[in-house]
């Protein structure tokens, strides 16, 4: 194995490890011009001198958010290369951190997906192997289409809220008040919703259908440890589960592993949430888990949906199932 190796294609792209730097002869060979090092530990500032130098403090752990320093590190490298070059992207290895800054670049600069770009990259150093978190946010970084500014964009929000209850979770504690993603408040007022769930009792909304947090039901999992004949009924999910909606703050913010959701209209109990998670009827675990009780709401086709003419009526619930919905679903 090389100790620079250079990505595959026009690019004067270099990925390597920390010795690579004391690598003098290799590095003025490959002209480069720019070092990216992607680790905590600073190395001997001295091996800068001659270089640009950007450093992204992260260690190769899973749930360390690199995402966020995407745009930045695509810019440095693209000033690199824009100033004839060559540019070297390093950590400790080349493998996990250095690796996945470069397959960011990567499918930025040719609208490439995480694999694509991985599989590139390893024609020239086949041990490059980001680690499963930052495949992940690679794969994130993809969906959101690679955008310059990450930290606004809602898919980058929702995944900082998502980490932020699975580490008060993993704590035992409910996520801060202020760190609860209200979804409904940050919704894109152009999606429409096919259906609303509403209070039986006083027909207040409670939830749009794009709020809904699916589940597969378990009994309907390949998993062969789960397969088991379930009671009579246990296949059907009672509950809805959706995100967190702003006329549940009084009760979400209040800290509480758990409790009960009241229609904020009529005062009805309507369902209940608890953080770590609960069981639906149907067996599966929700983590974490606000759900509805479907004995308690009606499904009413949306006003913003097809037209004023449907609305307020009560559609059958075999006409409410669509194709990506749960099979547990179709029975209320
Ligand atoms: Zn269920
Ligand atoms: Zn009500």
């Amino acid at each position: 194995m090389a100790l620079i190796d250079k990505v595959p294609g026009e690019l004067k792209l270099h990925i390597g490890g920390l010795f690579t730097l004391r690598r003098k002869e290799a590095l003025k060979e490959a002209n480069i011009t720019h070092v990216l090092s992607v680790l905590r530990f600073t190395p001997d500032e001295k091996l800068f001198n001659s270089f640009r130098h950007m450093v992204v403090e992260v260690d190769d752990v899973e749930d360390e958010n690199l995402l966020q320093h995407f745009p930045s590190t695509n810019n440095f490298i693209q000033d690199g290369l824009d100033g004839g070059g060559g540019v070297l992207v390093h950590c400790a290895m080349g493998k996990s951190r250095s690796a996945t800054v470069v397959i960011a670049f990567l499918m930025a600069k040719y609208h490439i997906s995480p694999s694509e770009a991985l599989a590139q990259l390893r024609q020239a150093r086949p041990m490059c192997e980001p680690n499963s978190g930052f495949m992940e946010q690679l794969s994130i970084y993809y969906q959101m289409q690679t955008p310059e500014n990450v930290e606004e964009n809602p898919v980058y929000q929702r995944w900082v809220y998502q980490r932020e209850v699975e580490l008060s979770r993993a704590c035992g504690q409910a996520p801060e008040a202020e760190k609860i993603r209200f979804e409904d408040e940050h919704a894109d007022s152009q999606k429409q919703a096919d259906f609303e769930l509403r209070c039986r009792k006083c027909r207040r909304t409670l939830a749009m259908s794009q709020f809904l947090v699916d589940h597969k039901p378990r009994t309907f999992q390949s998993d062969q440890t789960e397969i088991q004949t379930p009671p009579a009924g246990a296949s059907l999910c009672a509950h809805y589960f959706v995100d967190p909606l702003s006329w549940m703050r009084p009760e979400l913010e209040q800290g509480k592993l758990d409790g009960r959701l009241e229609c904020p209209k009529c005062k009805t109990n309507v369902g209940k949430y608890a953080w770590q998670g609960m069981k639906c009827s149907c067996n599966e675990w929700v983590v974490p888990a606000i759900s509805i009780s479907k004995s308690r709401i009606d499904e009413v086709k949306s006003r913003t949906g097809v037209g004023a003419d449907v609305a307020g009526i009560r559609r059958p619930p075999a006409a409410l199932a669509s194709p990506n919905r749960g099979p547990g679903t179709q029975n209320l």
